[in-house]
């Protein structure tokens, strides 16, 4: 058995690419190992959405590299492999950087990785005793072929499972270089979906993802007839798949908020009450700078809907703060938003910029001081509200599915239908159970619970 290590960066889209590349790689003798040092077969499958990203990559790159030579004193050898939106990007700078490295692939080209491996081998066993080389097999295309059509399905049960129905992006948001690293957008067919769907539950999964660089803007193929299916019908028919207790979907947009979405909130019962619908900035002059083609008025119209329909969901964003030109006023409409939505949580950065993207080019780029000055405003209004969130929920009894182990022996871990991390002490046999829960108390990042005796 040859040993494979996988270190992936960045969203729950590669969290999904990097599940799936260890089952096409399966087959040609690979298992999984934590450990970088037992690895034949290294992959970074990278992110190029957050600062430093390249940074944090070639330093690890170093490292295998050096664990690579080590290796080769001993008569083994490790193959050096980069994946996801880094290697699309940048594919021919990282061979430039770091020309060790034998495999880039992008996120398009996954399922091809079983016959790069093996040019990589046979090119490998060709260039025998040349220490300080990759073996340079490079495959950033986006193929015309569906990796969807040719991956092997997973055999891996998981209790709460991904399911990308979507890739891509045609928003063209300034500062973002999605559009580029991934493509258009793409949207499986659903009777793809709902097979996956099925399998997935049929080795145990209680709970599905719905995954999609813009997941709300899934058009599929229907089984029959010719019109396109949208996200909200296809969630309907994903409840009906035996075993399906619970549904998300991550990550949308507001602009592909459809009414029938919204009312999948209030029909559908496994449907989670919670969503991520990033707005970005509180202020109309950044969001058209942005390009997000949606409004502060038109989001909180749709956040009005939502609440309509399912009064209590729970909600999340992503802010960027120190966008180029974004003033004290514009600032100060982001906090203002946020104090009326009040997010059950969020997710927010400093501005900082991606290379190849228009925003980059913009003048008024804000100095770093500014942009970390505002994040600390916004993160303490956000983080007040995320505690006040969590502490309300004290007293209540939810059903959550445990998980995994906890930090510490007799923990168990999981989620709370309003995504709210939530650890309680617990025998093992309850991971992967839906369990009643109630809640003893309520922290910053989450909430303490314990198992709700039936008396
Ligand atoms: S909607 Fe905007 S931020 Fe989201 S992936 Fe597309 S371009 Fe990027």
């Amino acid at each position: 058995m040859q040993k494979l290590f996988i270190k992936t960066y960045g969203c729950q889209m590669n969290v999904y690419d990097s599940e799936r590349i260890a089952d096409t790689l399966s087959p040609m003798g690979f298992t999984l190992t934590e450990n970088p040092d037992d690895a034949d077969l290294a992959i970074l499958n990278t992110c190029h959405i957050r600062e430093k990203a390249e940074q944090k990559m070639y330093s690890d790159l170093g490292r295998l590299r050096d664990r690579r030579d080590e290796r080769r004193q001993e008569n083994e050898d490790m193959i050096i492999a980069v994946g996801g939106c880094v290697a699309q990007a940048e594919g021919a700078e990282i061979m430039r950087q770091a020309p060790y490295v034998d495999i880039v692939f992008g996120p398009q080209a996954y399922h091809r990785l079983p016959e790069m491996v093996a040019r990589a081998k046979r090119a490998k066993d060709a260039k025998e005793g040349k220490i300080g080389r990759g073996v340079g097999v490079v495959d950033t295309d986006f193929p015309i072929e569906s990796k969807f059509d040719t991956l092997p399905q997973t055999e891996v049960s998981r209790a709460a499972a991904f399911l990308t129905i979507q890739e891509g992006c045609d928003k063209f948001c300034t500062y973002c270089v999605v559009p580029y690293t991934r493509g258009a957008e793409f949207s499986r067919p659903v009777a793809d979906v709902i097979e996956e769907a099925k399998h997935l539950a049929r080795l145990g999964a209680k709970e599905i993802t719905l995954l999609g660089q813009n997941v709300n803007a899934y058009h599929g193929l229907p089984p029959v007839g010719h019109s396109e299916w949208g996200l909200g019908r296809l969630i309907r028919e994903i409840a009906e798949v035996e075993g399906i207790e619970r549904i998300r979907y991550t990550t949308s947009h507001p602009s592909d908020m459809d009414q029938d979405l919204i009312d999948a909130h209030r029909d559908v019962p496994q449907l989670m009450p919670y969503l991520h619908l990033p707005v970005q900035a509180g202020s109309n002059r950044v969001l058209e700078a942005m390009n997000r083609k949606h409004t502060r008025e038109s989001y909180l119209e749709i956040l009005e809907k939502l609440r309509q329909a399912r009064p209590d969901i729970a909600l999340s964003s992503d802010f960027i703060v120190g966008f180029p030109g974004e003033s004290e006023k514009d600032f100060e409409q982001t906090l203002d938003l946020v104090r009326q939505v009040r997010y059950a949580q969020a997710y927010s950065f400093k501005y900082s910029i991606r290379p190849g993207t228009p925003a980059g080019l913009m003048e008024l780029q804000l100095p770093e001081d500014v942009k970390s000055d505002r994040l600390q405003q916004l993160q303490a209004v956000l983080n007040e509200h995320q505690l006040a969130f969590n502490q309300a929920s004290v007293g209540k009894v939810m059903k959550v599915l445990m998980e995994r182990k906890g930090r510490y022996d007799g923990q168990l871990t999981g989620r709370t239908p309003y995504m709210q991390s939530i650890t309680i002490e617990g025998n093992e046999r309850l991971l992967g159970q839906i369990v009643d829960v109630v809640i003893d108390s309520g922290h910053a990042n989450g909430v303490r619970g314990s198992v709700r005796l039936v008396s």
